[in-house]
């Protein structure tokens, strides 16, 4: 028998006792009127002692009592007793959490909806400059540097940003904000201090020896032109040799002109002014017309034909990509189609490389009677450059890796073509630094697609 069947019998047999008493004496009413009172009063006084053990917590053991009101004590301090439970294991949760996030390595501040700091780690105390007091106070009152205010109110935290330690400069900082929960973020700085280091000591090495390995060189290519003029050609062998070295080294000319390039590329600032797209593509046409006397004039808006022999000259252009490699003659057929008269701002030098490399990599890799098409158009909210041929293409799973440094896809060619496996390298830091984007389609035996993105915000007068 449940409890509150109980209770029920309890009152059914009290008010039969009065009812027999009440009929027997005739005072029903009055005893009736008792009874309700005396429970009413007995409820509220169990009311009562709940509301006073309720309030101080619970915690203690409830009151001696009993029938529903022992029930409900009972089930009152049972879910109180596992709330503490839990409560305490949530605690050392939290506790263990922020204890593994003091020891990290790397800095963590919680930021609030209006950049306000709401916890931060010691390694975060100690390069920032935090205090304790700083809880509260808004992030950019106190790391102040232009480029990180920049960073945290653009809203796209895709990169990260690198900074000085307000504390220390010699320490260098990737700050990285992932933003979580209902406007929550949580700023991360990792030291990159030796990453950086070992960076910089990469570029200035490679900077060194490309420039140290300029002078042998030249000293070399010219005591080889000597010999092969001084080649009466009566040893075969002989003349081969000097054929073989005269390859040699302009192949290792081009590698050092390649990687000064690239130095130059990730040290430099560059010029930033506007440049006639449509102009240097002719003029880089113009260039080869120049050399071989072969091109024909290029129309603003009409596709124009354009025989390139050879698609530029570096005696011209000090930043072109060497493409000295190509057989001597190329006879594919370009057409360069100007769509758009529209110009950009960027470094007239770096983009002349880039799109040099473009079109004397589709030249390259192209049959003889092929076409290269080079066009310039406008497309929704980017101005597109692209270079198609109708060469060997690249293998769906080599055209993520063709802009790393030194790749050259494995393809089985008719004929063997030269390269240093750095001018899509060149492309891409040109390109990364004019905020345009590489498109790269492909398949092999039919052709590929080089389209240069450059973003609308880029378009001059
Ligand atoms: P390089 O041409 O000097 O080898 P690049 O960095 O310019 O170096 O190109 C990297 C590789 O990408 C090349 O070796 C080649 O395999 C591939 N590639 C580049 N452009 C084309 C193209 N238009 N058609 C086919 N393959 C290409």
């Amino acid at each position: 028998m449940d409890v509150w069947q109980k209770e029920l019998i309890i009152g059914l047999l009290l008010f039969l006792a009065v009812s027999v008493v009440g009929g027997m004496t005739g005072l029903f009413m009055p005893l009736a009127l008792v009874l309700t009172l005396g429970m009413l009063m007995h409820q509220l006084y169990q009311i009562n002692r709940f509301e006073r053990w309720i309030r101080t917590g619970g915690r203690a053991k409830y009151p001696k009592t009993s029938g529903v009101w022992e029930e409900i004590y009972y089930h009152v301090y049972r879910i109180k007793k596992n709330e503490k439970k839990r409560k305490k294991k949530l605690g050392k949760m939290v506790d263990q959490f922020r204890q593994s996030t003091e020891a990290l390595p790397d800095a963590a501040v919680v930021l609030g909806a209006n950049d306000e700091i709401e916890w931060a780690n010691k390694a975060a105390r100690e390069v920032f400059g935090l205090q304790q007091s700083d809880k509260g106070q808004r992030i950019p009152n106190l790391i102040r540097f232009p480029e990180f205010i920049r960073y945290l109110k653009s809203g796209n935290y895709s990169e990260p940003v690198i900074l000085p330690s307000p504390v220390n400069n010699r320490i260098t900082l990737a700050v990285r904000i992932i933003a979580y929960g209902a406007g929550l973020r949580l700023l991360l700085a990792q030291d990159v201090t030796q990453l950086k280091k070992m960076e910089r000591m990469r570029k200035d090495f490679v900077a060194n020896v490309s420039h140290e390995l300029r002078t042998p060189l030249t000293v070399l290519k010219g005591y080889l032109e000597t010999l092969q003029d001084m080649d009466d050609g009566e040893s075969p062998l002989l003349t081969t040799s000097f054929q073989q070295m005269q390859g040699q080294t302009e192949r290792m000319q081009h590698l050092v002109d390649d990687l000064l390039l690239l130095t130059r590329l990730e040290t430099q600032q560059k010029k930033t002014e506007c440049i006639n797209v449509p102009a240097l593509l002719s003029q880089i046409c113009k260039e080869a017309e120049t050399i071989h006397g072969k091109a024909s004039a290029s129309s603003a808006t009409a596709p124009a034909l354009l025989y390139l022999p050879h698609p530029c000259s570096r005696a011209h252009a000090p930043y072109l990509h060497p493409v000295g490699n190509l057989p001597n003659r190329i006879e594919a057929r370009i057409e360069l189609s100007l769509e758009s008269d529209v110009n950009i701002m960027g470094d007239e030098q770096e983009l002349r490389s880039a799109f040099t490399n473009l079109l004397g990599n589709a030249l390259k890799y192209s049959p003889e009677d092929s076409v290269v098409k080079v066009r310039w158009y406008r497309s929704n909210d980017s101005i597109v450059l692209d270079v198609e041929d109708q060469g060997e293409g690249i293998a769906a799973a080599d055209i993520p890796r063709v802009t790393e440094r030194f790749y050259r896809s494995e393809v089985k060619r008719i004929k063997k073509v030269g390269g240093t496996g750095l001018g899509l390298a060149i492309v891409k830091h040109v390109l990364m630094r004019h905020d345009a984007k590489l498109n790269i389609t492909s398949e092999l035996g039919k052709g590929s697609r080089f389209s240069c993105h450059f973003p609308a915000k880029r378009v001059c007068h």
